[in-house]
């Protein structure tokens, strides 16, 4: 059987608003199609070699928690630049997504350096962006919740994931929501985000079937119950 790995990165750190749902749904859409997938925990000060892993995954986290990390992020830099240059699928929510920018800036001028794979910088405002959010990508509507601080200011010619139907997005001017790099994916959504989006939770293993040559084509899903859930979402105030 084809087996997968997929690198939780800070399980314990980086894990606020059920963000490990992520991991969970793409183990289970995975084994759906008879295709196994190996987590492995990658903590701080882990060792770990990124070009063993076919999707790395890692959350959102408090300002305290972004700190704790940060320094063991930087370390991971070069290693990680170069999983994103090989394909490796990369997601990363709110707190990860701002450490994979340049900088993340905090609301008491706390400076956390990023790693960036994203072409962006955060920096805390007085507004905190909290609430539902829906987006338009080209892999449909993303439904979500989002709960930061952080404004997220992409580069000319940085992609964006998507444009922000209802919700803030990276910033409150409403300028775009999330990033995308090659096969790294950034976004604030939380709820967890792949839950309710199977079509990008299939885009993810899609591409990292692809990466190792073989068959991306999943077996179509009986999605109904995550659609209601998505509808339901979208319709929150
Ligand atoms: N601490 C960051 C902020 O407030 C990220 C929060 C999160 O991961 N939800 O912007």
């Amino acid at each position: 059987m084809t087996e997968l790995v997929l690198a939780h990165l800070y399980p314990a750190e980086m894990n606020i608003y059920g963000d490990t749902g992520n991991v969970i749904v793409l183990r289970k859409r995975a084994e759906w199609r008879g295709i196994g997938m190996r987590i492995d925990p990658v903590g701080v000060g882990d060792t770990y070699d990124f070009t063993s892993a076919d999707i790395v995954f890692s959350g959102g986290g408090q300002d305290r928690s972004q700190e704790d990390v940060a320094d063991d992020l930087q370390r991971r830099s070069d290693d990680i630049h170069a999983a994103v240059a090989d394909g490796t699928v990369f997601l990363t929510v709110c707190g990860t997504y701002q450490l994979f920018g340049r900088r993340f800036v905090t609301h008491d001028h706390t400076e956390m350096p990023g790693i960036g794979v994203f072409a962006a910088e955060t920096v805390a405002g007085d507004v905190r962006m909290i609430g539902n959010i829906v987006v338009e990508s080209e892999w449909g509507r993303l439904v979500g919740f989002e709960n930061h601080s952080g404004r997220t200011f992409l580069d000319e010619g940085q992609q964006h994931l998507g444009s922000v139907v209802k919700g803030y997005g990276n910033n409150e001017r409403r300028e775009g929501e999330g990033a995308v790099t090659a096969n790294a994916f950034g976004t604030y959504l939380h709820g967890s985000l792949l839950p309710k989006n199977p079509a990008l939770a299939d885009e993810m293993l899609g591409r990292a079937l692809a990466r190792r040559g073989l068959d991306a084509r999943l077996e179509s899903l009986d999605d109904s119950s995550e659609q209601r859930a998505a509808a339901a979402a979208a319709d929150r105030p």
